[in-house]
């Protein structure tokens, strides 16, 4: 009886550890029973994610990438409709063929490495029609618990209009290109700090290296010595201020020579106006200027050669003039030749004129103007100016004002000049007007300014920055109305420049016309 109920004991202990166990095992199968509700639904979510997808999925299987899983997006650029699952790929897509899809696909299961590869152009026949596209795509290994290959993954995206439009400016671009180096022009492309980072074909063949090589050395090198630091200080201003460059430059070539260019440069700007690169062009005018040299040293000679009978005839006539009665009106009448004489003066002064501003200008060009720098007082001078002036405009009313009196260290005599220039310029280019009126003015506390203004025909604002150039006049009807060469402006420039001086002008069509110059006041 004993060992019965020992026996029994034994068994309600085992079925209480029975009970226990089914319990704890109960326990886990909820567990478990959540986890792959979990599970499912991650699937679900997953898969949902992969069917609906804008990007192309694919899983293939095996050796003969049997189509396991293809989504939506893929089957759709696949065009072979919805019957695909278990049928290999090249089965399905025959004309991937001869494309080395199926030799990257054989090589991602073999080795397990993964591949991609960008904008891959793929032949496909969509609903029956051949169609070229391009695609980024991943084939990426799929491996099975143990780690065995199985299979490989396509994630891929079609990117045929993004690629297109690649193409499309790659084709531009390289038009560009050809363009550019066909030209016979020196282009070359800076970044908006003025950095060059593109150089054409001419520019390498002009310095005879390599774009690598010419793009690492500042381009700088190759300006002449004598214009080095002006060149540099005009570029830096150009990239401070955003201005358009436009200068005659010498340049360096392959073999050490210098050669006369016309360097241009202009920003390039996005659509805030921010200047985002810079475009520049040098021709080379080595030529031109040889020849300019030689017409500009034919004018000197020639100057040279008519000032001295010139002045001699001045000199005769104003001695024929000498022995002739002062005025005197009914005397005059009588004496026929005293107006001719009188005529043939002013003409003469004029053709002294003008072979003065011929010589100066090639004076100029050779850089042989000297400026015989004296002190003086300028509205004295200008005074006495005005007064010579007024007595051969006697039609004109000229009106000296001094606002400021003031002494400068300058050449006398060119600075004369200038004031010549511009009042005979305000009197000959107002046809209707009587009044010109001249400022002496402070301009700052370092310049002083003399300023001429004229109430005649007036200057467009687009040629008011042209006029001060060589040879430079208005063309139009009325430019033969009024006699001149265009040389005046410009030598006026030069000489206020050599100043350290500067000349401007304002101006309104009709209205009349102002000019200003500048010039560096002694303060001793
Ligand atoms: P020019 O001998 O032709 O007068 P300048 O160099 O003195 O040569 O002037 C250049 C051009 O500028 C002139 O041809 C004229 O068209 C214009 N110009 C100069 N001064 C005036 C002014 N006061 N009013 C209008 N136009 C002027």
């Amino acid at each position: 009886m004993k060992s019965e109920d020992l026996r029994i004991e034994q068994l309600e202990q085992e079925i209480e550890d029975k009970k226990r166990e089914i319990k704890r095992l109960q326990a886990e199968n909820i567990h478990l029973q959540e986890t792959v509700r979990g599970l499912d639904s991650e699937a679900h979510k997953f898969k949902d994610l992969v069917y609906s997808s804008k990007f192309l999925f694919a899983i293939f299987m095996g050796e003969n990438h049997v189509i396991d899983i293809a989504n939506e997006s893929i089957k759709e650029v696949w065009g072979k409709g919805d019957d695909v699952i278990g049928k290999p790929l090249l089965e399905v897509l025959p004309e991937l063929k001869g494309q080395g899809i199926k030799e990257l696909l054989d090589n991602v299961y073999h080795t397990g490495e993964s591949y991609h590869a960008d904008e891959v152009p793929i032949e496909l026949v969509i609903k029956g029609k051949p169609e070229l596209r391009y695609f980024d795509f991943t084939y990426q290994p799929q491996k099975n618990t143990k780690g065995e290959i199985i299979g490989v993954a396509d994630i891929a995206t079609d990117v045929t209009k993004q690629a297109l439009l690649n193409k499309k400016i790659k084709k531009s671009e390289r038009e560009f290109r050809k363009l550019v180096n066909f030209m016979p022009h020196k282009i070359s492309l800076a970044n908006a700090e003025g950095d060059t980072i593109f150089y054409n074909q001419n520019w390498l063949d002009y310095v005879g290296k390599d774009l690598e090589d010419f793009i690492g050395e500042p381009w700088t090198n190759i300006l002449h010595p004598d214009e080095k630091e002006e060149v540099e200080q005009v570029v830096a201003e150009c990239l401070t201020e955003g201005k358009n460059l436009d200068k005659e430059i010498r340049l360096r070539d392959r073999n050490g020579d210098y050669k006369w260019h016309i360097c241009r440069a202009t920003a390039v700007k996005n659509d805030e106006g921010e200047i985002t690169s810079w475009i520049s062009s040098s021709t080379e005018i080595q030529n031109l200027k040889i020849e300019e040299k030689r017409n500009e040293d034919f004018l000197k000679l020639i100057s040279h050669e008519l000032k001295t009978p010139v002045t001699s005839i001045k000199g005769y006539v104003q001695l024929l003039l000498s022995l002739l009665p002062a005025d005197n009106k009914e005397v005059d009448k009588k004496l026929i030749m005293k107006p001719y004489l009188n005529r043939i003066e002013t003409q003469v002064e004029r053709l002294i004129r003008l072979i003065s501003e011929m010589l100066d200008m090639s004076r100029i060009e050779q850089n042989e103007l000297d400026l015989k720098k004296e002190q003086f007082n300028l509205n004295q001078h200008a005074e006495e100016i005005i007064e010579d002036l007024t007595y051969s405009n006697k039609d004109i009313q000229l009106e000296l004002e001094n606002n400021f009196n003031c002494n400068v260290v300058a050449d006398k005599d060119r600075i004369g000049q200038v004031l010549i220039n511009f009042v005979t310029n305000a009197v000959k280019y107002s046809p209707t007007g009587n009044l010109v009126q001249i400022k002496i003015h402070r301009h700052n506390s370092e310049m002083a300014a003399v300023t001429v203004k004229d109430f005649g025909i007036g200057i467009e604002e687009k040629e008011q920055t042209q006029i001060f150039k060589r040879f430079y006049r208005i063309s139009g009807e009325k430019a033969d109305t009024y006699a001149g060469f265009g040389i005046g402006l410009f030598l006026s420039k030069e000489i206020i420049e050599r100043h350290n001086g500067k000349i401007f002008v304002k101006s309104e069509v009709g209205k009349g016309s102002e000019f200003t110059f500048t010039i560096p006041l002694n303060h001793t």
